[in-house]
């Protein structure tokens, strides 16, 4: 076996899971229940778990604030995106919460984790949105979602204490970052770099991870597929995850060069920063190596297409190596998918558009190895027929009746975590 000796961010992997007993039950029953939505239960899950190391917890305002203005922790270590834990002022004062003193966060009805509240602060969120998105305009997603927070953050450390189930087909895939370390040493992957996708992979997509798996030397490609909330027009989530998988079942990538995993994550869209967020989280994965290709975690026109490149130059080392890519196309005369560092036909390109893309699903035009695999395109029909109720694009439909990712196992607390909020 191969020691994977790359340390997570921080030096230490954060892991804060205990399960209740049942002992425990009636010790838990007294603290106030806080339902917490989606959002909030996934990140929960990956601060328990260290996806999010060093985080132990929602950010207090320090952290916070030194992550708005200088992109670090207040201890210093290198970190992008604000990770925080809002309520109203109004559901505090009904929850009684006060700092020193611990709650109850239940998600789907079931003890999730437990809060121990360390500070409950409120944060100027026009300042915060500027800061992490570079602009505070309410048509980017990220901005939004900052808006949208209530006006008051309650920071402390998470402890998980009901382990939620991952629900097929996400169940073959989901590890935690100390299974996903334990099973790159297993396979002997000592370098490993990783590619963040939302899509489903088209040829543009496998060559820029063979032309990085080339270019970093890489003992293998580990896909991080990136799972949260959706909205209409998005790849449904199995359509991502089984697609990518099928690109080594199919042997387009040899076995043992290439592997699939999911991470639960509310995309922000901030760009450069979001770039540095999925290093860090990718590096607590146990990856040596980041691909980042153009307009990485971007949205509309907000940030230029190689910003994520160029943040990292003015970063101290990470301790993960940035893989930057240029574009993969596909060009006539060359007769191939090329990358835009070799092709001198750039005038001649033809790009693989999402639009071009779609039309090939949508059955307007002809799969082919050069655009989007007919294999590939196998996966999405059987996805769209057995999870996206006939589309692989999520509608309505699925966003109401689809089977969640995550399910909470039941547990007697005593109690009703549905009363409050
Ligand atoms: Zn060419």
């Amino acid at each position: 076996m191969v020691d994977n000796s790359l340390s997570p961010h921080g030096g230490v992997l954060v892991e804060r899971v205990a399960p209740l007993t049942s002992g425990d039950l009636d010790r838990v029953a007294h603290l106030p229940h806080i339902p917490v939505r989606d959002q909030v239960a996934r990140e929960c899950v990956n601060i328990a778990y260290g996806f999010f190391s060093p985080l132990e917890g929602f950010m207090g305002s320090a952290d916070l604030d030194s992550v708005a203005r200088r992109m670090t922790l207040d201890s210093g270590y290198i970190w992008s995106i604000p990770v925080v834990f809002d309520l109203s002022r109004s559901e505090i004062d009904q929850l009684g919460l006060k700092v020193g003193e611990s709650a109850l966060l239940s998600y789907q009805d079931q003890p999730l984790a437990i809060l121990d509240v360390e500070e409950i602060y409120s944060y100027d969120k026009e300042f915060m949105a500027r800061q992490v998105y570079g602009t505070a305009d309410e048509a980017h997603p990220g901005v939004q979602r900052t808006f949208a927070y209530s006006d008051m953050f309650v920071a402390g450390k998470v402890t998980l204490v009901n382990p939620p189930t991952i629900n097929p087909p996400f169940d073959r895939y989901w590890q935690t970052p100390r299974q996903l370390r334990r099973s790159l040493a297993e396979r002997g992957w000592s370098k490993v770099v990783a590619h963040q996708s939302r899509n489903v992979p088209h040829a543009g997509h496998e060559w820029l991870m063979k032309g990085a798996w080339f270019a970093s030397e890489a003992d293998g490609v580990l896909v991080s597929a990136v799972i949260g909330e959706k909205k209409p027009g998005d790849y449904i989530d199995e359509a991502i995850v089984l697609t990518h998988d099928l690109l080594r079942e199919a042997g387009f990538f040899r076995e043992g060069t290439h592997l699939t995993s999911t991470l639960m994550w509310d995309m922000r869209y901030a760009g450069p920063r979001e770039a540095v967020f999925h290093a860090l989280v990718r590096k607590n994965l146990g990856c040596t190596h980041h691909m980042f290709g153009r307009d990485h975690a971007g949205v509309g026109s907000y940030y230029d297409t190689y910003a994520a490149h160029r943040i990292f130059d003015d970063l101290p080392d990470l301790g993960i190596k940035s893989v930057l890519t240029l574009e993969w196309w596909y060009c006539p005369v060359c007769g191939s998918v090329t990358y835009e560092g070799l092709c001198g036909h750039r005038d001649q390109k033809q790009d693989l558009a999402g639009t071009l893309i779609r039309r090939i699903i949508q059955g307007g035009e002809e799969p082919a190895p050069t655009t989007l695999r007919a294999e590939v395109l196998e996966v999405v029909r059987d996805c769209a027929e057995k999870y996206g109720f006939g589309s692989p694009f999520v509608e309505d439909n699925y966003l109401q009746n689809r089977t969640p990712v995550m399910s909470m196992p039941v547990l007697e607390v005593g109690c009703t975590c549905s009363g409050t909020t």
